[in-house]
């Protein structure tokens, strides 16, 4: 068993690091007060090679591994929730099924934009009354002549509303008896007539990030724009969403690694009682606990991401390291605004806006519930 992480790793590693710091450190308090979506830096992200990281070169990808992009993604998330949200849900979410169930044809048309930065693809799963439930779906389309017609609306979409968002991913009902029924995925474009995209305002956290409702009324789109078959939505979306699982793990942990070394800086710094609270011994606990959940963190998503650039069954160990890092990124951020006290709770501090941020972790691509759904099947319960 090897630990050491490659070179290949170490570099992206760094010059993620360094580009977050640099570039979204500076803007990241004020575009989350002004809920505001940044252009430039997705575009930077994609200059960088972030966006399609994982895919192969001739779809204008960088060629790299899963735990290359789980890197990227948790270095970003260590600064700043809202970008990191940008990248992953693109990444995983938005490119993910295209890769992996698209025709040749649908690759070689979509992903080469969506790998630049100019171009972002969303995926349209939720709905009003269809959240944990993704079976009690109601948005149909039905084939009519060449064309399928898509009637309903989506909710909660990641990457939806911006200017650059080129297209979604669909889940729609195509067949439905009563009792049973038939799941298909679709590609929507977004200059399609009928379809309409509305930004969705007052988060709480993830404010730079863009989130929207997706409306379709009478929206028709080609026949070849069905994405994999006829009936195998319901699959490709919840597999879409086991990948999509680390890295929402991977934000958890990039936001837990952030919020510690805050922490442990400001513990070191700040004295009472004649000496730094970094010596007292309920923070240097609290301080430790942080250390020995992130090392445990790090070590589990990066083992499932093995599993998966190793090509082994991870749906379990997917919902595991969501779970656990999603959590932990609550106890971490939590305690350390305790670490700072009063000025923890002010914006001027940083460490507020993880604690906000995190808590969509819990929530986002399966509740913290649904992650325990999914484990105890998988061990037999
Ligand atoms: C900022 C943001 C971005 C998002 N991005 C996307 C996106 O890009 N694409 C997309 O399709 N969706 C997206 N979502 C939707 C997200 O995946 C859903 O919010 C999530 O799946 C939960 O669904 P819900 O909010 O309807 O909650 P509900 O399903 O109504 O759940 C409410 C509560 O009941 C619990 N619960 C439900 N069923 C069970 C059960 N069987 N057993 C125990 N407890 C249960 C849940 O755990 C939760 O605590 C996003 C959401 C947010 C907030």
């Amino acid at each position: 068993m090897d630990y050491n992480i490659s070179e290949e790793h170490q570099n992206i590693r760094s010059i993620v690091r360094t580009f977050a710091e640099r570039e979204i450190k500076p803007a990241a308090q004020s575009l989350d007060e002004g809920e505001q979506f940044s252009y430039e830096l997705t575009k930077r992200m994609g200059e960088l090679g972030l966006m399609g990281i994982y895919l192969p070169e001739k779809y204008g990808g960088a060629g790299m591994d899963y735990l290359a992009y789980i890197i990227a993604v948790e270095e970003i998330a260590r600064i700043d929730g809202s970008q990191a949200a940008t990248l992953a849900a693109h990444n995983s979410l938005g490119i993910g099924p295209i890769y992996n169930y698209g025709t040749e044809e649908q690759k070689l048309k979509y992903l080469p934009n969506l790998c630049t930065g100019d171009g972002l693809w969303s995926f349209g799963l939720t709905e009003p009354e269809a959240g944990s439930d993704s079976r009690a779906s109601k948005t149909t389309a039905i084939e009519i002549d060449n064309e399928w017609v898509i009637n309903g609306s989506k909710i909660f979409i990641t990457n939806g509303s911006v200017k650059t968002c080129r297209g979604t991913t669909v889940q729609t009902v195509t067949k439905d008896n009563g009792t049973q029924k038939e799941f298909t995925t679709i590609i929507v474009e977004t200059n399609t007539n009928g379809f309409t995209q509305q930004r969705m305002h007052g988060k709480m956290m993830w404010r730079a990030s863009d989130t929207a409702q997706l409306f379709f009324d009478n929206c028709s789109v080609p026949k070849e724009n069905i994405l994999g078959a006829k009936g195998q939505g319901s699959k490709i979306m919840l597999q879409t969403l086991d990948a999509g699982r680390l890295s929402i793990a991977a934000m958890g942990l990039g936001c837990a690694q952030g919020a510690y070394e805050m922490a442990l800086a400001y513990a070191k710094e700040r004295t009472q009682f004649g000496k730094p609270i970094a010596q007292f011994q309920a923070n240097a606990f609290k301080l430790a606990d942080m250390a020995l959940k992130i090392e445990l963190a790090r070590t589990f998503l990066y083992k499932t991401c093995w599993l998966k650039d190793t090509h082994q069954p991870f749906s379990k160990e997917a919902a595991m390291a969501k779970l656990y890092c999603s959590e932990i990124a609550k106890e971490v951020a939590d305690n350390a605004v305790q670490i700072f006290g009063g000025y923890g709770l002010m914006k001027e501090y940083n460490i507020e806006r993880f604690y906000r941020d995190q808590r969509l972790l819990q929530i986002g691509e399966g509740t913290s519930e649904i992650q325990r759904i999914v484990i105890a099947k998988h061990i037999g319960c």
